[in-house]
């Protein structure tokens, strides 16, 4: 039942027969998720990982707690983020020591961006997509302005970045998968046309990593980034990766040069020497506490099927599309894409109160969230929901909407965090 195949009325026992049938349902007894909820917000913060809270805790107790200073050498610690690099490095197809855990996506865009400028000193330009994450393109802003006005961001609507770049491009810089519409670009296409024109291209795999299969090797690929704390599920905060491919390497000068990613750093020299590869990306002392709950929702991850974990994917989001529309016919405008090859694990519907909806859906423990202006942002995993959940998100919305119970007033005061 994908796409073209729902077109009968379909029942709640339908979608509990495919539970029956799903070969990942097994996972979701892998997290800890409070009962009732219908959680839809997993590519916004992941759930917690069951194994999580006592991995942290003895990390804390005992190899801090205990272990103390000794435990950068005896625990491991100092290790930690080039394992869980490799980790990731096997989800989003990179080779090993092609990819780096440190800092936030954030501050790796910096990193990358700085780099990508040098590798092409003739060209200014950085080009990017209009509503690409907003982050994305203030990091770039950040940097052009710092490094004098020579440089500019040359902004574009979505799908309009070959028309915008030409011989002064230096970098094209893309989210895979947009963080508000759902609309995924083909990675290896864009790289192959961007490439064309001696540009280089960086992938922001934030809805990408953990939520498909991505081969960043296959693409050939120049640079990436992504964070931890979706569909890796690391919790709040968890350090971030990127990924440069292993070609660049020699060539690799980040704007950030801190004492962890010196050749030497335990011979506390006055001149920088940048360490070989990606280790030069690990710039100050990395967050252990925070490394530690990553490397488990990146373990549980790699226990995955990502092709299992994409053909669910799909199939909830034609089925929840399916379901709203049986719930509630004609009130919801579909923003993304119907093609499965253009989108990613995500369905954003748009409707004028979609605040007020969202915090009416969220009383009522079903967790999506709001994007502005007007976007309800269903996000799907695979590894934690159910069909049958979804049956239940679409008959909490068909309610809603019915009993015009968004209505009321409190619905629409906006919280800081949408
Ligand atoms: C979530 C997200 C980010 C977040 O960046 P942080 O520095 O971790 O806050 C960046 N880019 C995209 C495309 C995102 O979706």
């Amino acid at each position: 039942m994908g796409g073209s195949e729902i077109q009968a009325m379909l029942t709640r026992a339908d979608l509990e027969q495919l539970d029956r049938d799903d070969p990942l349902a097994p996972f979701r007894g892998r997290f800890a998720l409070p009962p009732g909820v219908v959680y839809l917000d997993g590519n916004s913060l992941g759930p917690l990982p069951r194994a999580t809270p006592e991995r942290v805790a003895e990390v804390v107790t005992r190899e801090w707690g205990e272990g103390l200073i000794r435990s950068w050498n005896d625990a491991g610690w100092i290790d930690l983020a080039a394992r869980v690099a490799d980790g990731i490095a096997r989800l989003v197809g990179g080779a090993p020591g092609s990819v780096a855990v440190a800092d936030s996506t954030s501050v790796n865009l910096f990193k990358l961006l700085g780099a990508a400028l040098t590798l092409r000193p003739g060209r200014q330009v950085i080009v990017s997509e209009r509503d690409n994450f907003p982050t994305d393109l203030y990091v770039a802003q950040g940097l052009a302005a710092f490094l004098g006005g020579k440089h500019t961001v040359r902004l574009v609507e979505p799908g309009g970045v070959m028309d915008a770049s030409g011989d002064d491009t230096a970098l094209v810089m893309l989210s895979h998968v947009n963080y508000r519409t759902g609309a995924m670009h083909d990675m290896a296409a864009v790289t192959r046309a961007v490439q064309g024109q001696g540009a280089l291209v960086l992938w922001d795999l934030a809805h990408s990593a953990g939520a498909m299969p991505v081969d960043l090797a296959a693409a050939d690929a120049d640079f990436a980034v992504g964070c931890g704390y979706k569909f890796l599920n690391g919790g709040p905060g968890a350090p971030a990766f990127l990924y440069v491919a292993p070609r660049l390497h020699p060539a690799l000068r980040l704007p950030i040069t801190g004492w962890l990613g010196h050749a030497q750093p335990f011979a506390f020299e006055a001149q920088y020497r940048p360490a070989p590869g990606l280790t030069q990306a690990i710039v100050g002392t990395p967050p252990i506490l925070s490394l530690a709950a990553l490397d488990i929702g990146v373990a549980l991850a790699l226990e995955a099927s990502l092709s299992d974990v994409r053909a669910k994917s799909i199939r909830q989001i034609a089925l929840l599309a399916a379901m709203i529309e049986q719930a509630a016919p004609g009130l919801f405008r579909r923003v993304t894409p119907d093609d499965p090859a253009r989108h990613g694990s995500q369905l954003c519907l748009s409707h004028p109160d979609a605040y007020a909806i969202m915090q009416a859906l969220i009383d009522r423990r079903v967790i999506g969230d709001f994007r502005a202006p007007d976007i309800l942002r269903f996000g799907i995993t695979p590894l934690t929901l159910s069909y049958a959940e979804l049956w239940d998100a679409a008959a909490t919305l068909g309610a809603i909407m019915a009993e015009g119970a968004w209505r009321d007033p409190r619905y629409a005061v906006r919280k800081a965090v949408t």
